[in-house]
């Protein structure tokens, strides 16, 4: 663990290093849990806005995109459950004044738990070899059925703590569990009280008398509100997607992990709207959907997985995350929701405008019902940069930093090098620039030797660089030099375009979710 903390703290510097992301107003020391993204972070996660958006909005007929304000209807936030119960249960340790949430702390018990059968598994493997059965092994060993036990009772508490909103269930567990202050180290706990989650602002001048406004902490509710809009300017038939990027905002009590939990983040959310009856057909699609989307990536199949929620919202029939393995355990990434007609029949009771759709086949009403796909960007680009990261050894004793980012997510696509800054090499690199950047983020560097070059572009994650050398002025070639294998190939400067096009391109990655 100590050996992947090293590794996260190794990320988060690079991260900064390489402009990716800086922490927010770092002049004045920052602000807690709120980041900007620089050069390259922007381009990065604009490419992963692009993958959704195009996956969503190119690939399926029935999916439109909007843009709502942040702003909205305070009543809106009141239909919606938020203002009543978009709370986290907090709890503090008197003796480190530290505050936690207190799912969180069983969460992360329970994965404990988890751990140490694992360990037992783990070990026994190796002991018995090719003869390990893990199967029986799991069924019988006395040690890892006690440990089993164990764990799927806290498990039990802990689901009915939170579908009960037993407050003190769940400070029991933790003071039952001996939970320690991670910081402290003591079991000195304060009582479990809620928290909203919500940012107020005041809209208007007090001299007019103004009204108290929040700033969004989903995407979502942008889209219910605008179901009619779109539906009816749109022609929409039932099953339709409305799909929404933006930020959303939300006074986190613990923030930490970098930008995995902040508190103004950004949301790419799809409301799909169904018959009712048919919701749990297309969540089961959508779930498969969405994973085909990250796997696509090629970040590594085995770092994904289905966590389905213990604690179902009063408004869902069926909810799962996709949990990604981060270098702190696996994490979740999006959350996919059958939200039944829940948000829907709320505005329509809420505004006492009638949100209905008339579906000419079955010849009837009715209020749709919708399943959600809620994904956040940072953590997707936390996902990406965390699984890219390879501090790699190189024959002949020597290391370099590379990112091996999916080439269309890459931030430069291509870096275009003089071999010297003489000789009318400058000039031959930058009329190839001139001609590829109107297709891919396009660099040019001439400073410094060859090799630093090579090294400073693996660092941000440039699939390609392009080494213009005197050569280049008699056949007009250059040499094509790979990101992940260094590999360098001779080709022709009416090649490039071709061979770049092939690996870099966003449609070669959306071709895969076909
Ligand atoms: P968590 O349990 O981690 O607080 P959540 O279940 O409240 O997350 P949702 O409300 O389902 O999250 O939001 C959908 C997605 O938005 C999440 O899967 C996550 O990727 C992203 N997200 C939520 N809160 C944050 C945050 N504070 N910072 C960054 N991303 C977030």
């Amino acid at each position: 663990m100590a050996q992947q903390d090293d590794v996260f703290k190794k990320i988060v510097s690079h991260a900064k290093e390489y402009g990716f992301v800086f922490p927010s107003s770092e002049i004045y020391d920052g602000l807690s849990a709120v980041y900007d993204y620089g050069q390259n972070g922007v381009e990065l996660k604009n490419n992963i806005k692009r993958y959704w958006w195009d996956a969503m909005t190119l690939l399926h007929d029935n999916i439109v995109g909007i843009d709502s304000a942040i702003f909205m209807h305070p009543t809106i936030w009141k239909a919606s459950g938020h203002v009543d119960a978009f709370n986290d249960p907090l709890i503090d340790n008197r003796d480190s004044k530290k505050r936690y949430r207190a799912d969180v702390l069983i969460e992360d018990h329970l994965a404990k738990l988890d751990d140490k059968i694992a360990k037992e598994v783990a070990k026994a493997a190796k002991r018995f070899g090719d003869a390990f059965d893990e199967a029986q092994f799991r069924a019988t060993n006395t040690r890892v059925l006690e440990h089993q036990a164990h764990r799927d009772a806290v498990h039990e508490r802990f689901a009915e703590a939170m579908n009960a909103n037993d407050l003190d269930g769940l400070r029991q567990i933790i003071i039952d569990e001996e939970i320690v202050c991670p910081i402290s180290g003591t079991k000195n706990w304060t009582e479990v009280r809620q928290f909203n989650l919500m940012f107020k602002t005041e809209m208007g001048s007090t001299a007019d008398g103004s009204m108290t406004v929040y700033l969004r902490p989903e995407t979502a509710q942008g889209i219910f509100v605008n179901y009619l809009n779109v539906q009816k300017t749109g022609r929409m038939r039932i099953p339709f997607g409305i799909a929404q990027i933006g930020k959303a905002f939300r006074n986190e009590i613990v923030a930490r992990q970098f930008i995995f939990r902040m508190r103004e983040f950004e949301q790419m959310e799809m409301q799909f709207f169904v018959r009712p009856g048919e919701e749990l057909k297309w969540f089961s699609q959508w779930k498969e959907w969405r994973l085909k989307w990250h796997k696509a990536l090629g970040l590594g199949d085995d770092k994904y997985r289905y966590h389905d929620h213990d604690k179902l919202a009063h408004y869902a029939n069926a909810a799962t995350d996709i949990e990604f393995l981060m270098p702190f355990g696996f994490k979740e990434v999006e959350g996919i929701h059958s939200r039944t007609n829940f948000d829907l029949s709320q505005h329509q009771k809420f505004s006492g405008k009638k949100i209905e759709y008339f579906d000419p086949e079955l010849n009837e009403h009715y209020t749709p019902y919708v399943i959600e796909t809620s994904i956040g960007v940072d953590r997707m680009f936390l996902s990406v940069l965390c699984s890219s990261y390879e501090e790699e050894q190189l024959p002949g004793g020597d290391t370099r930093t590379v990112l091996h980012l999916p080439a269309a997510l890459a931030p430069v696509k291509c870096a275009v090098l003089p071999l010297v800054r003489k000789d009318g090499l400058p000039e031959k690199a930058r009329a190839i620039v001139d001609d590829l950047k109107f297709d891919f983020a396009t660099h040019y560097e001439e400073k410094d030797a060859i090799g630093k070059r090579y090294r400073r572009q693996d660092a941000i994650g440039t699939p390609f660089c392009i080494t213009v050398d005197h050569q280049t002025l008699e056949d007009n070639t250059v040499t094509l030099r790979e990101r992940d294998s260094m590999e360098q190939t001779r080709v022709s400067v009416d090649d490039l375009h071709k061979l770049i096009h092939d690996r870099v391109s966003l449609a070669s990655l959306l071709r895969k979710l076909r």
